[in-house]
């Protein structure tokens, strides 16, 4: 069984995907990740993130080394990185044969998959079983990676915040190669005022209804 879950960044897709994966016994790719090791080995490199011949070469020899580093992953300069790079068709086509193999072949015996992202239950995994598309206003969303990285030591101010994840979110959406959209199938939740533990019960609510 496969569960895709997509929508924008700070919605609470990752929460929700280990919560998910915990419960059923599957295992979880963050698929985010993969699009951040692009990012952060092109800005190692000196390369320009304009350049989509390297940063597709880049992502054809990813190695599971590259996704060790989660502090430098995670930073927001990453995960701008990671959204210009993801625009590029040959990144994610170099991308999208390790993400549909882990889907479909699970590692460790695992009966099931959570994959999450921004086209996988659009492009990715189109027969996946259950589709989910986490969303939430992009104050909220700002309000809460602002929390977030206050709570990590970090100095952070609302309104740079709110600016990057909105410029995020329009090259997300407006891109032409896979844009974070909802599968016309998916059960689409707002998360705007539900907390981690209100959004896992809805969703399990609807999975138990459709299997
Ligand atoms: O989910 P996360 O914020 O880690 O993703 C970083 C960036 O990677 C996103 O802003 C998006 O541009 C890209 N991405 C993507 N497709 C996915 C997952 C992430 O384009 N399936």
């Amino acid at each position: 069984m496969i569960i895709a879950i997509d929508g924008p960044a700070g919605a609470g897709k990752g929460t929700l995907a280990a919560r998910l994966a915990d419960h059923f016994g599957f295992a979880k790719l963050d698929t985010g990740l993969l699009y951040r090791a692009v990012g952060l080995k092109v800005i190692q490199a000196g390369i320009s993130l304009d350049d989509e011949h390297a940063a597709t070469e880049i992502a054809a020899g990813l190695q599971a080394s590259d996704m060790t580093d989660i502090a430098m992953l995670r930073r927001d300069e990453t995960g701008n990185a990671a959204s210009c790079v993801s625009a590029f068709p040959g990144v994610r086509a170099q991308l999208l044969a390790f993400q549909r193999d882990f889907a479909n072949a699970p590692p460790d015996g695992a009966k099931g998959a959570v994959l999450d992202g921004r086209d996988i239950g659009t492009v990715v995994c189109p027969d996946a079983a259950v589709k989910l598309f986490i969303t939430a206003s992009t104050e909220v969303r700002a309000e809460r990676r602002l929390n977030e990285l206050q709570n990590r030591g970090l100095e952070a101010i609302y309104a740079r915040v709110f600016e990057d994840m909105k410029a995020r979110d329009e090259r997300d959406e407006g891109r032409e190669a896979s844009p974070t959209a909802a599968a016309s199938d998916a059960y689409v939740l707002d998360t705007g005022n539900l907390d981690a533990g209100e959004v896992f019960a809805k969703v399990l609510e609807y999975i138990d209804s459709k299997t």
